[in-house]
């Protein structure tokens, strides 16, 4: 739902409370001062009663008190409850005095002695439908804040009937039916006392508009001022053509007038249908013309992504040629030829050469991202062993593994057991662990180890580590492109933040995934799942590829 306009909200709902004050205030001028006219607010033949109008009064200010959700307003909170309490009890006291015939003194409270020359019975004592919407409007301010949403929707229930009765009453006095303002014997809801209790609800539902229905006709959106326009046509056209019926009587008969009636609401309910529709269908025009725009700005976005990846793709193939170079050299100067070289230098070309090496490793990250993107990385599954794979992978982190002086224990099933995928881009992915699995431990040892699971229809490797660790604040992010704990051993130990990032597309594309779980200070364990098979194996091999999958599961090992 699209949030209303608090500030116009706020402004009825100041406007309603002042108003409910102002008619209660003249009221109790009207009855100080004798003047019959005030004490009816000018219209109809019933009097507003002086408690009636003193309710209103302080209704009026609990409600202004809370017109807007605001702090001011919140240290206020406490009077306005207060206030709205009060409203409530007198609706009870007066509910109950009319149920039971009670007299509780307080219809006597003001005036009596003006109260008892006037025909109401008992003298002063508020009609019980004004006694109900006081009990409702009381009830509905004090829950206005309610702690959860539906206290507070339960406050704008409250309103929506109190309004209900409200409406019956003015509408009851518009066509003369006196059940609908008149519910004892000598006392009914006073037109003024109708109004009153219509601008008291009002103002309510406005002051916390996102609560209910309320809010949609508050709102400034395209849907709020439908909302409004239809409001008005569907409550004051039908008002007045019921008015217009009863009075137009005399002229024709009740056929033709019924029959003209419906005739005009039905036209009336077309013209409203078709305006709805026109305007929903701008709408809906000019949604489309917003999805036509986004659909070229993300066509234009993946075009420049496109361009970006190709040319990275390009530039780092370019690099690696001269880099390989440089590398080549460096190992024939270093290693004597042509000339020897003294310890001096050859320390110095060992540097070179590590650092060719490394610049090499990341041209060669950026390479797969951008191929990755690119959506050209292919998948050739061959039969490959599990052990070796692993074996593979971890042979080249072994050198800097001992060098560190970690351990790195493999827990591997037998050389038989093989899967079928993409080796190199399995490889890969378990490489970018271990390598990472050495760069954050300073302590302890990397653990690899492999196994079936799911009847053996996929394979899951695990690197562990005593290292570093990973906060879980920085988890969810380890896995995103060029991302990067902050901190000074990661800063120390270099890399790109690729790794990871480049491991999970390559293991999703091999159908697999990539979790991690980790302590800070004590150590992190990355899993690959993968399928077993790439492609499902031909008929005449399943009995071999069960044969093989249950072994494998029993052959976890670590
Ligand atoms: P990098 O090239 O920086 O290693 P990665 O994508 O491989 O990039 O890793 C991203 C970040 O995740 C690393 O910088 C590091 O902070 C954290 N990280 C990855 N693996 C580990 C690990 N085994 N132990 C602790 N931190 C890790």
């Amino acid at each position: 739902m699209t949030r209303p306009s608090r500030s116009e909200a706020s402004r009825l709902t100041l406007v309603c409370a002042i108003a409910t004050i102002a008619t209660g205030v003249t009221v109790l001028t009207g009855w100080t001062l004798h003047v019959d006219l005030l004490t009816r607010m000018f219209v109809g033949n019933v009097h507003m009663l002086p408690i009636t109008a003193a309710t209103f009064v302080i209704a009026g200010v609990s409600l202004w008190m809370q017109r807007v959700d605001t702090d001011e307003a919140s240290r206020l909170s406490f009077v306005s409850r207060g206030l709205a309490v009060l409203v409530v009890v007198i609706g009870l006291v007066t509910l109950a005095e009319r149920a039971w015939g009670w007299s509780t003194g307080l219809d006597g409270l003001l005036f009596p002695a003006t109260l008892a020359r006037l025909p109401y019975q008992p003298a002063g004592r508020m009609a019980t439908n004004s006694a109900v919407s006081f009990v409702l409007a009381g009830a509905a301010l004090f829950l206005l804040d309610g702690q959860t949403r539906r206290v507070r929707q339960t406050a704008h229930w409250f309103s929506t009937l109190g309004i209900t009765i409200a409406a019956l009453a003015l509408i009851g006095y518009l066509y003369g039916a006196t059940a609908l303002y008149q519910m004892d014997v000598a006392a009914s809801m006073a037109v003024s006392t109708a109004c009153a209790f219509f601008a008291l609800y009002v103002g309510i539902l406005s002051a916390r508009p996102g609560a209910s229905w309320a809010g949609r006709l508050v709102s400034r959106t395209g849907t709020g001022m439908l909302a409004r326009r239809l409001l008005l046509a569907l409550t004051i056209v039908p008002l007045a053509l019921g008015w217009l019926y009863l009075h137009g009587r005399d002229y024709f008969s009740r056929e033709i007038g019924i029959a003209i009636l419906v005739v005009v609401i039905m036209a009336i309910q077309l013209t409203v249908l078709l305006r709805a529709a026109a305007i929903v269908q701008r709408g809906e025009r000019a949604q489309a013309r917003a999805l036509e725009h986004a659909a070229a700005a993300r066509d234009e976005a993946e075009r420049a992504n496109r361009a970006k990846n190709d040319f990275l793709a390009v530039m780092s193939h370019e690099l690696r040629t001269p880099l390989n170079a440089i590398i080549g050299y460096g190992a024939l100067l270093r290693d004597g030829i042509p000339d020897p070289a003294t310890p001096g230098q050859r320390n110095q070309l060992e540097r070179i050469g590590a650092s060719a090496k490394h610049l090499l490793a990341l041209i060669d990250e950026v390479l797969t991202l951008s191929r990755l993107e690119l959506g050209r990385e292919r998948i050739t599954p061959t039969r490959v062993g599990i052990a070796s794979l692993c074996e593979e992978a971890a042979a080249m982190m072994e050198p800097e593994a001992s060098r560190k002086g970690l351990a790195l224990t493999l827990h591997l099933p037998e050389p038989v057991y093989t899967m079928t995928t993409d080796a190199g881009k399995l490889r890969q992915a378990l490489v970018n662990l271990i390598t990472n699995a050495v760069k954050f431990t300073d302590r302890g040892g990397v653990q690899v180890r492999a196994w079936g699971e799911d009847m053996g229809s996929v394979v899951v490797f695990e690197v562990e580590d005593t290292g570093l660790g990973i906060s879980a604040d920085h988890l969810p992010m380890i896995f995103d492109a060029f991302w990067q704990v902050d901190q000074a051993p990661t800063r120390r130990v270099g890399g790109t933040g690729l790794g990871l990032h480049v491991t999970r597309r390559l293991v999703r594309l091999l159908g697999g995934d990539v979790v991690v779980r980790s302590v800070l200070g004590e150590g992190s364990c990355f899993t690959i799942r993968v399928p077993r098979a790439y492609w499902e194996a031909p008929a005449e091999g399943g009995s071999m590829d069960v044969m093989d999958t249950g072994e494998l599961v029993a052959s976890r090992a670590g």
